[in-house]
């Protein structure tokens, strides 16, 4: 099944000028959207997923690992 901006793309595909504008600007629209792209690496949980510093777990697995990776936390204590 096409999407309708591949719909639109047909319809655009007499004139590239209007085509190559409606790309540039519809381009992440077009792409599509994998939830399931980053999974965590200890629960393959994908939702809340931590990317940064390369640490690919989801955010319940970073509360529980944080402490032996040498994460602290400072500030007022609970
Ligand atoms: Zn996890």
């Amino acid at each position: 099944m096409e999407t309708q901006f591949e719909k639109i793309l047909k319809v655009h595909s007499a004139n590239p000028a209007k085509r190559a504008r409606f790309i540039k600007f519809n381009k992440h629209k077009m792409q599509p959207h994998d939830r399931r792209a980053h999974l965590c690496i200890r629960c393959n949980r994908a939702e809340g997923h931590i990317k940064i510093h390369g640490l690919n777990y989801c955010r319940q697995c970073f509360r529980e690992v944080a402490p032996d990776l040498g994460f602290k936390k400072y500030g007022k204590e609970a």
